[in-house]
């Protein structure tokens, strides 16, 4: 096999598998570096997304919470006598779904002709990359043009090492194998709260400490205070303003100490996930004089269009700047491969949607309405409460609202914030309608089916103006 190439893409996590399908498929020849080794220890394809990252963790969550809710059947009339979970079960469905989905980008590379190398990648001038596969002699790949898409890793506090046993990162959470009693959290952020959730449901006394007195402080501030009340009263014990100075593990214990106020407190626990955030990856991915620079937080340094520093060498997803999401990685990869191809897509950064799949599940995209405020602009806003949409009714799944931003003048949507179910799915209308630069009037002129959990959204956009149908709305409350 010849080692020249078009386009060699180094990590083949969403990022860069999604580069080198949509460069293969525009016609160049393309080669995936990728040094990822699974449990069973073979090779394997899709990044932290699908091995460790969203598909582990939304299959836990989605069984987590079908168990979970059977806690309320006998509110709909139907008794359920006995049941129970067999974690080891969970554990193999769960490994299942990641074998299938890591399987399936394995075939994509097949399908569409993308050479595959085992191995650790490192680009060096040319530009070339040196993989030094898990076995056998490195190789040098010449390539037209290199992608960089190593990702991220969890980032760890010196006052919790993680020893993969009783004190363990995002990954190590979810492979437990039997339910911890107590399981203490370190970071009420989006992994902490998924993986509190989890465990919580399937029988842990979780703790989550956060170090911030604000709870999810870039989420919607009604909607933050919320999924607060909401998670507390689901067994989440989530202590803000409480900072982790130190832990030790004695006699098959964890014990945390954190300061609150002042005032050095402990948490003991069986098992203690620590999910502070995560870091670019760029270990051994750069030779010296390779021509691509990071910047001040470890990021690779691009420009909005992923250019590095070196004119053939671009760089996508987690390891550039960014919220680190899958689809933002995706979004990235493809357009890197199109503007290799010669075309001129660009990514929108401002209709980049986020989701927490706690339940309710949490979902927005573009701007608070108090962030918009700070910076000046006049908003309105229309809110609709799930408590009356007839569908969330049905499904005796009613918590939540749908919040719908504007900017007073132009009635531009600037900003939807959703906490609710299906949160995730709804989401995706309002990144549409911003993505085409829609009004909340078009929301509202538009025809949604009843009954259906996205009427929430369109009576949200026609609160905007007062104009919910089925909802006192502020304007026309009457004495
Ligand atoms: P990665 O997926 O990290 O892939 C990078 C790949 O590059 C890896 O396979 C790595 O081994 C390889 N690599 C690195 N350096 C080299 C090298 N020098 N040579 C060869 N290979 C190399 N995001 C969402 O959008 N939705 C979610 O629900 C979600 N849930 C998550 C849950 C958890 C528990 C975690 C940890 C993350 C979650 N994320 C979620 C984030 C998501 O996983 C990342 O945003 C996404 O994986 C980033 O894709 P990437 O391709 O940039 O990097
Ligand atoms: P995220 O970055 O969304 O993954 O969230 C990580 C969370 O961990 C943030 O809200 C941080 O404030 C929190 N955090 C970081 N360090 C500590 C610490 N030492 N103790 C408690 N919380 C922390």
């Amino acid at each position: 096999m010849s080692n020249t190439f078009d386009l060699v893409v180094i990590g083949a996590g969403p990022a860069g598998y999604s580069a080198a399908i949509r460069a293969a498929q525009l016609g160049m020849s393309v080669a995936c570096v990728d040094k990822s080794i699974d449990s069973e220890g073979s090779a394997t394809l899709g990044g932290t997304c699908l091995n460790w990252g969203c598909i582990p963790s939304k299959a836990l969550l989605d069984i987590s919470h079908k168990y979970k809710d059977l806690d309320r059947y006998d509110e709909i009339g139907v008794t359920v006598n006995e049941y129970s979970v067999d974690i080891g079960s969970v554990m193999s469905r769960k490994s299942a779904v990641v074998k299938q989905l890591t399987g399936g980008i394995q075939m994509l590379f097949q399908g569409n002709g993308v050479a595959t190398f085992a191995g650790t990648g490192t680009l060096i001038p040319g530009p070339k990359v040196r993989c030094v596969p898990h076995s056998g002699s490195p190789e040098i790949l010449d390539a037209e043009h290199v992608i960089l898409a190593s990702g991220s890793v969890p980032i760890d506090i010196a006052g919790a090492p993680v020893d993969g046993e009783f004190v363990v990162d995002s990954q190590g959470a979810l492979e437990f194998q039997e339910v911890p009693k107590r399981l203490g959290i370190i970071g009420a952020g989006i992994i902490g709260l998924e993986l509190g959730s989890v465990w919580s449901r399937f029988g842990s006394e979780v703790v989550v400490l956060e170090a911030l007195d604000m709870f999810l402080p870039t989420v919607d501030e009604r909607i933050a205070r919320d999924a607060l009340r909401s998670m507390r009263k689901q067994g989440l014990d989530i202590r803000l303003g409480t900072r982790v100075v130190q832990t030790d593990v004695e006699d098959g214990e964890v014990i945390v100490q954190y300061v609150l106020q002042d005032e050095t407190q402990e948490l003991r626990c069986d098992k203690l996930i620590v999910a502070v955030g995560r870091r670019p990856y760029t270990e051994g991915l750069l030779e010296a004089d390779s021509g691509v620079n990071l910047d001040e937080r470890g990021s690779l340094y691009v420009n909005d269009l992923c250019q590095t520093g070196s004119p053939e060498v671009f760089a996508v997803g987690d390891s550039v700047r960014g919220p680190m999401l899958a689809h933002k990685a995706m979004e990235e990869g493809v357009m890197v491969a199109e503007r290799i191809g010669g075309a001129k897509p660009m990514v929108n950064y401002d209709c980049v949607p986020s989701v927490i799949y706690t339940h309710p599940e949490i979902a927005w995209v573009g701007r608070t309405e108090s962030d918009l405020k700070a910076e000046g602009m006049d908003t309105k806003s229309g809110v609709f409460s799930f408590g009356a949409n007839g569908r969330a009714l049905a499904g005796n799944d009613s918590e939540g609202v749908v919040k719908v931003v504007a900017e007073a003048e132009t009635d531009r949507i600037m900003g939807v914030h959703i906490f609710g179910p299906q949160a995730s799915e709804l989401i995706a209308e309002a990144v549409i309608a911003m993505e085409f630069g829609a009004s909340a009037e078009d929301l509202g002129l538009t025809m949604f089916a009843h009954p259906t959990l996205s009427e929430a959204v369109h009576e949200a956009a026609l609160g905007v103006a007062g104009n919910a149908i089925h909802a006192i709305n502020r304007s026309s409350r009457k004495g």
